[in-house]
């Protein structure tokens, strides 16, 4: 991530902390960097090790879940809840968020659609200010179609030979 979106996040939230009498801990300004030195999609339990880690900097998962809520209401952060796990994504620099979703394995994958961003932008909403959106596409990726279409075949060949022997030739 640039410098230059970092210090202007930390700015926000000097303003923040300022404009509430809150003190500035070191703290919340660690875990900040190290959410926008990540890139794309992590997990509470990712940023944990990450801060213990790579930067030396032991958080508790309680801790860490309090400052996510608080860049989630300065919109620092985007929580996206995906099959079976929240998942949470810097997004200063990026207010239009277009994901697809498998709904087979659950693989998330960002896209790039100036359409969409520019249809959302064209908008007409009253009396809202747009600031950003999300947008979850739900499918079957790839390799998980792949692996249907083997199964669809297996079953076929199951109606009518020895199964055990089929399942052997698979693998
Ligand atoms: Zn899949």
């Amino acid at each position: 991530m640039k410098e230059s979106v970092i210090a202007a996040v930390e700015r926000l939230l000097d303003n923040y902390l300022e404009m509430n009498n809150h003190r500035k801990t070191p703290e919340r300004y660690t875990i900040l960097r190290a959410i926008y030195s990540i890139n794309g999609h992590f997990t509470l339990d990712e940023l944990k090790s990450r801060l213990a880690q790579e930067m030396d900097f032991p958080v508790s998962r309680a801790t860490l879940y309090n400052t996510l809520n608080l860049f989630l209401s300065l919109r620092l952060v985007v929580r996206h809840r995906f099959q079976g796990s929240t998942k949470y994504e810097a997004c200063y620099d990026n207010q239009s968020h277009c994901h697809q979703i498998c709904t087979i394995c659950g693989k998330v994958t960002e896209i790039k659609s100036p359409e969409i961003i520019a249809a959302v932008d064209n908008m007409h909403l009253k009396r809202f200010r747009k600031d950003g959106f999300t947008l979850y596409v739900y499918g079957v990726c790839s390799t998980c179609q792949i692996k249907l279409t083997k199964r669809k075949k297996t079953v076929k060949v199951i109606k009518g030979k020895n199964k055990n022997k089929t399942e052997n030739e698979q693998r």
